[in-house]
């Protein structure tokens, strides 16, 4: 039932189904643990013959049913909430690949999940290699190796706005007999859902635009349920062949589409442990309840601001890619016909000493490290996020010293320009 509602009822009703005289409003489950009235039942739980709950590290009722919506808004067939963004992108792609094995990332990525992949990965035997998205198939298909287990990039890059051509991508990654896993944390499934585009599996850092409110860290995991991991059953045995720790249970053979959610929770969640509480994610859940509400006023805002600075004659360059004459502007008209997010970033004529001065002078607009949240906020990296970067660094990063990243809340535009207005002005 819930795949043919619109994201907007979604939003509202997924996930938790009350039954006669329980809760209407999704209740927080805060125990840790689970009450069973024989051993004999609690040990089918510990073998997975059984599915029920006993212990929140591996499944907890609040988070499940966060997870369901966040599930039907994506269109995927199971997810799984995890503590933090960062552990979304680790457990998706650490699920799937092991010591000796590879992976190729667009390099236009979050900067935690650069480091990720290019430090602490590599720490562990895992090797990323790095395309240009924009580049050709040919040339991206060039990265891959034997041993690559997946393909990775992000619907709208955090911070280089940049959209992703997710047909493109899919089109390489299955022809490599791999998934794709698309980042969709600045999307949302409101104005793109990458599986009906080809992505294997979507991953989200629900800190971002889905709790909205800058009050919790989370993440969170979708499978769509349509790679499949039996055809390339010698790349992925971690899914295709006996576990172990299971009593070797195969997790294709025994939960079919919910293999690798399954495998997720029953193995990393068990062993690695980056869940979230049951308060956090009841918190997610009413941030979720408005999220098709929030977005329409966030694209609204950054485009018009977005206008208001192109034309400014202090702007020395504005990206945002709902914006006509930029260089995503095509893809996202495709990809993000709605709109696309809430962030743009613009240069000042007078370089980095200027960008500081006019965030000093800003007096609604915070200058906080975070982004999509109600409240319209700026950083300027190359101070904060990247101020370790030398100026070749910096380029090469893909963040010129100039860079302002603005996030548009969702206050009333007109307060939001006058505010800038006031700022380039002194
Ligand atoms: C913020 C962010 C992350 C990391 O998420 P946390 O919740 O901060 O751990 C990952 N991907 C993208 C695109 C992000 O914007």
């Amino acid at each position: 039932m819930d795949k043919k509602q619109r994201p907007e009822t979604l939003c509202v009703q997924a996930g938790w189904q009350p039954a006669g005289g329980e809760p209407r409003v999704l209740p927080i489950v805060q125990s840790t643990t689970f009450k069973y009235a024989s051993s004999e039942q609690m040990g089918r739980l510990f073998d997975l013959e059984e599915s029920g709950y006993f212990y929140t590290r591996l499944q907890n009722p609040t988070n499940d049913a966060v997870a369901a919506k966040i599930n039907a808004l994506e269109g995927g067939v199971a997810a799984i909430l995890t503590s933090s963004g960062q552990a979304a992108n680790y457990y998706a792609l650490f699920n799937i690949c092991q010591a000796g094995d590879h992976l190729v990332s667009a390099t236009s990525i979050y900067g935690g999940t650069y480091n990720l992949f290019s430090v602490t990965m590599k720490k562990q035997g895992i090797e990323v290699g790095f395309v240009d998205q924009d580049a050709s198939e040919a040339e991206i298909a060039r990265a891959f190796k034997p041993n690559t287990k997946a393909l990775f990039g992000e619907t709208i890059s955090n911070t280089g706005l940049k959209v992703l051509d997710i047909e493109k991508f899919a089109r390489i990654a299955h022809k490599q007999g791999v998934p794709l896993i698309v980042d969709n944390t600045f999307a949302t499934p409101i104005n793109c859902r990458p599986f009906e585009w080809g992505a294997d599996i979507v991953t989200h850092s629900t800190t971002k635009y889905m709790d909205g409110h800058a009050t919790s860290v989370g993440g969170a995991i979708v499978d769509s349920g349509r790679f499949d991991w039996e055809a390339q059953a010698n790349k992925f045995p971690g899914l295709t062949t006996p576990d172990a720790s299971y009593h070797g249970i195969v997790y294709t053979a025994t939960f079919g589409k919910e293999a690798y959610i399954t495998k997720a929770t029953a193995q990393l969640m068990r062993d690695l442990g980056s869940v979230p509480s049951p308060h956090n994610s009841f918190l997610l859940n009413l941030g979720l309840e408005t999220l098709h509400l929030r977005m329409p006023r966030h694209c609204a805002n950054a485009l018009e601001m977005a206008r208001y600075l192109q034309k400014h004659p202090k702007v020395a360059w504005v990206n945002y890619p709902g914006l006509p004459g930029d260089r995503y502007h095509d893809l996202a008209a495709k990809y993000l016909p709605e709109g696309s997010c809430g962030v743009l970033t613009f240069g000042l004529k007078g370089g980095r000493a200027e960008a500081v001065a006019f965030m000093d002078r800003l007096r609604l607009v915070a200058i906080v490290t975070h982004v999509a949240d109600v409240r319209s906020s700026v950083l300027h990296p190359a101070s904060h996020t990247h101020r370790q970067l030398t100026e070749a660094q910096l380029k090469e990063a893909g963040i010129p010293h100039d860079l302002i990243r603005f996030s548009v809340g969702i206050e009333h535009i007109d307060d939001l320009i006058s505010d800038i207005e006031q700022a380039l002005t002194d």
